[in-house]
């Protein structure tokens, strides 16, 4: 809601697999927000005002009050500096952005207008992981394994964008496992070593192995990969020495020493709940930036070995 008491009127930007199948549904059962204007090059949706760009929904619908971006990471920055500067409130969909320096300066323009930049981990919002981070804490972690595969071609069907400079290739999944994770440990990590197989007729990567320190020195290995075929396994397990733990299904699922906790469906409730947080944010005027989960890719692309295999075919 506004200061007013009436629903925030929002813009969505980048009608396309997750606008439709999470973000305008989210949108329709939250009191808090109203829908009012789509900005898409190709796509439209029923019973708003429709837009080819986010520069044309800024200057046709001046009134509204906030912008969610759901547009491939490299179309991030230009339409979220856009609508800060216009005055808008930002949601903007994961991976962030294409560099580090565009997060930074996203987070500084926000500043500068008075708006907020809600820069979401939709992965974090997953059933699991609060249970997870309180079962963790004062727990000391003896190792860890993150298995986050899935058939890219049932999951990212046509995408081409990940596939370009800046798509990150299998890392726009991974990343959400290192949202989570970064979310649940109260250790740090960094990247020790990486190895990344880019197919030979793209530019992203399809699989990658990551060697991921905590500053105590433990290490939790992350393989992710595109090429499974049947039913995705996104699986992290920490093992502590008084216990271990299995968040399964994107972070949805919680196993403590093999006995269930929660066992909800992948992304079941976690757009709801973002929402409900960006609303809290804008009534409060305070951005949300946490680009950790950025910098472990990042860092694994400076660090990591480059090997070719099979051509991909999107
Ligand atoms: P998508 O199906 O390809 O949809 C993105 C839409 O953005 C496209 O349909 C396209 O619509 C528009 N667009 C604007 N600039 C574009 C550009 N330069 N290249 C390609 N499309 C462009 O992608 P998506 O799966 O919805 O993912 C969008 C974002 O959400 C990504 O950052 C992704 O990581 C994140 N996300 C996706 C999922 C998922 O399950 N798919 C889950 C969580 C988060 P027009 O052509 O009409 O402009």
């Amino acid at each position: 809601m506004c200061g007013d008491g009436m629903p925030l009127k929002l813009g969505l930007v980048g009608i396309g697999k997750i606008a439709r199948d999470q973000h305008i549904p989210a949108l329709a059962a939250d009191p808090r927000f109203e829908l009012v204007a789509c900005a898409s090059r190709h796509a439209r949706v029923e019973g708003v005002a429709n837009f080819a760009d986010i520069q044309t929904l800024l200057a046709g619908a001046p009134h509204i009050d906030a912008i969610s971006i759901c547009t491939p990471p490299q179309a991030h920055f230009e339409a979220a500096l856009c609508a800060l500067r216009a005055g808008k409130h930002v949601m903007l969909e994961k991976p962030p952005a294409t560099t580090t320096r565009q997060i930074v300066l996203l987070q500084s323009e926000a500043a500068r207008h008075g708006c907020t930049l809600f820069q979401t981990w939709h992965s974090r919002f997953a059933a699991g992981v609060d249970a997870a981070r309180e079962w963790l804490r004062g727990r000391t972690l003896a190792a860890g394994t993150i298995t986050w595969k899935e058939d890219v071609h049932h999951w990212h069907p046509g995408q081409q964008w990940i596939w370009e400079p800046g798509g990150l290739g299998v890392f726009d999944p991974g990343i959400n496992a290192l949202s989570v994770l970064t979310e649940v440990l109260s250790e740090e990590l960094f990247v020790q070593t990486a190895a990344l197989e880019f197919p030979q007729n793209q530019q992203a990567p399809i699989g990658a192995r990551l060697a991921l320190h905590t500053q105590a020195s433990v290490e939790i290995n992350a393989e992710f990969d595109f090429r499974q075929k049947g039913e995705p396994t996104w699986d992290i397990q920490l093992v502590t020495t008084s216990g271990r733990l299995r968040l399964s299904r994107g972070g949805a699922a919680l196993e403590i020493d093999g006995r269930p906790l929660e066992g909800n469906d992948a992304l079941a409730g976690e757009y709801p709940r973002l929402y409900a947080r960006f609303a809290q944010l804008c009534a409060a005027r305070r951005s949300e930036v946490d680009w950790r989960p950025f910098q472990l890719v990042a860092d694994a692309f400076l660090v990591g070995e480059r090997r070719i295999v099979a051509a991909h075919q999107v």
